[in-house]
């Protein structure tokens, strides 16, 4: 729908409104169950159980190992620096601790990128290490509607769709397909995270994009279907009708590398 700027009756605008509305959300608004404010997010916090994080974080279901703190955080209801603290006080200094603060540690990198870069985080940040063999394209429809008919990538759109968050590895999942499958450019596949994440923030989000994308990593970031299998158990696979054939991620890294990129798994890790 084109972006109308003629309209000086009020009648007419509220119309066009309700109708470019309803085309971007159909069906009734489900509300997040992400609560607001200071009280939800300590309690958030104190809920959260960091003992098994670094070994379950990547398990994108089921899903009980993150802390789901990112909104509070990226809107500065929680502050790093509680979050660390209230994590080792009560679970003290160990491997998972250590790595629940090295998560925290990225947020703040990204941060201090943008604060050093400022808009230029919006543009490549180095040459693309290796860029995907699909021809470039726009984020097509089926996955801004979340229809791929690929149970994992739907899923999760519908996931920040309706709830305005997803797992960080599913983020990885999504991006590496628009990018890497797809070839879309890193720039809408990144605005339509935005516009949907509760915690979208300009430098977690671009800074990640371009992780995946090798703009700002020494290599794209792949996936196969025995990742999405290993982290989601039955969740996705089981349930999609792509499983028997013609799923894209059904290959091993190395020919994954070759359908991609046209390189070797070595070349495309830079090794
Ligand atoms: C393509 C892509 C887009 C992303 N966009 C955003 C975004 O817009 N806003 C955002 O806050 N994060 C973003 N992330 C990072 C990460 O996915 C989220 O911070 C994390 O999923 C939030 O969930 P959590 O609070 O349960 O994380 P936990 O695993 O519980 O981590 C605790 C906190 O550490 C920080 N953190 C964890 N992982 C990362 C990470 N990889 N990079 C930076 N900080 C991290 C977050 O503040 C998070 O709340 C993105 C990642 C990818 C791959």
């Amino acid at each position: 729908m084109q972006l109308r700027t003629d309209l000086t009756n009020r009648a007419e605008q509220a119309a066009y409104l309700a109708e470019a509305l309803a085309g971007l959300y159909s069906g009734p608004p489900t509300p997040s169950p992400i609560r607001g404010g200071r009280r939800a997010a300590l309690r958030r916090l104190r809920a959260f159980d960091a003992r098994n994080y670094a070994r379950a974080r990547n398990d994108v279901a089921p899903r009980r190992n993150v802390s789901a703190l990112s909104p509070y955080i990226r809107h500065g209801v929680l502050t790093l620096a509680e979050v660390r603290d209230s994590i080792i006080s009560r679970f003290g200094l160990t491997p998972d601790t250590e790595k629940f603060v090295n998560e925290l540690a990225w947020r703040a990198f990204w941060q201090l990128v943008y604060a050093h870069l400022g808009d230029q985080i919006y543009q490549d940040i180095e040459p693309a290490k290796r860029r995907a063999r699909a021809p470039r394209r726009s984020l097509p429809p089926e996955v801004v509607s979340a229809q791929t008919g690929l149970v994992c990538i739907d899923e999760s759109l519908q996931e920040l769709y309706t709830t305005g968050y997803m797992h960080n590895h599913a983020r990885m999942w999504v991006a590496a397909y628009a990018q890497h499958w797809l070839g879309v450019d890193w720039r809408e596949g990144a605005e339509l995270f935005y516009r949907h994440l509760l915690d979208g923030d300009p430098a977690s989000n671009s800074l990640s994009w371009q992780w995946v994308g090798s703009t700002f990593s020494h290599k794209p970031y792949i996936f196969n279907r025995q990742n999405v299998e290993r982290f989601s158990g039955d969740a996705f696979c089981s349930r999609c009708a792509l499983a028997s054939g013609g799923c894209p991620f059904d290959d091993s890294y190395e020919n994954l590398a070759w359908r991609l990129f046209g390189v070797s798994l070595a070349e495309l890790e830079g090794r």
